[in-house]
């Protein structure tokens, strides 16, 4: 597909603002997510209140925001933004995460954050590819809400291999260790900004170290939410 500055990237026709990236009619017509638990972010009865899993077992972020679940058209730009190396999508994908904050924001329990992280890949895979999609997400942002971001605030000190084959037990011990907090937490009211969150295991694994560490609470951000 070819793109052309100040065309939507999803309908190809020119924006408004050239810098939206992604007309309203476009945003608009994204697919709603049925109710989903605040919390775990999975699909449930009530969208105000934590779902029965979370009452019996939270995960240990306390928050969850997302745009929608990973499908059409999402799921094709989240692609061409990773593996097609088009990071002049960050700013269009970043801002549909923004208009989600904006509307959370509008909510009573909504939570005000000291700082922001993002989920890092290690460097062996941030170099082959190089950048960082959470990264360049966070970083946008972070600028537009004013929020401190520590690029390097969480820092992959171990590989691990592809969490694609693993089930749920064995993603969580591919990842003990993976991670060291570079940043001052305790007290703080942090996010973790990621592109995907599927089964969750590498956002638990940083929530866990850094609640560990003391932060006070702990949203994920991100764009799709595997549902
Ligand atoms: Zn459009
Ligand atoms: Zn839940």
């Amino acid at each position: 597909m070819l793109t052309i500055p100040g065309l939507c990237w999803l309908c190809q026709m020119p924006l408004a603002c050239a810098h939206w990236g992604i007309c309203s009619r476009c945003s608009y017509a994204l697919p709603a997510p049925p109710p989903c638990c605040p919390r775990c972010g999975l699909p449930c009865a009530y969208r105000h209140s934590p779902c029965g899993r979370c009452l019996q077992e939270p995960p240990a972020w306390d928050s969850m925001l997302f745009v929608t679940d990973y499908c059409l058209p999402l799921n094709r730009l989240v692609q061409r933004f990773k593996f097609n190396a088009t990071v002049a999508l960050a700013p269009a994908l970043a801002r549909l995460m923004l208009l989600r904050v904006l509307d959370a924001k509008r909510q009573p329990l909504w939570q005000k954050p000291d700082c922001m992280v993002s989920v890092p890949l290690h460097s062996r895979r941030a170099w082959r590819r190089g950048f960082n999609q959470s990264d360049l997400l966070a970083n946008c942002l972070a600028r537009w809400l004013q929020c401190d971001y520590f690029p390097k605030g969480i820092r992959r000190i171990r590989a691990g291999q592809s969490q694609h084959q693993l089930n749920a037990r064995m993603r969580r011990n591919n990842l003990k260790g993976a991670f060291r907090v570079d940043f001052p937490v305790a007290g703080r009211h942090i996010i973790i900004v990621d592109d995907v969150v599927t089964t969750g295991s590498t956002v638990a694994e940083i929530a866990r170290l850094l609640k560990k560490q003391g932060a006070a609470t702990i949203q994920v951000w991100c764009l799709c939410r595997t549902l």
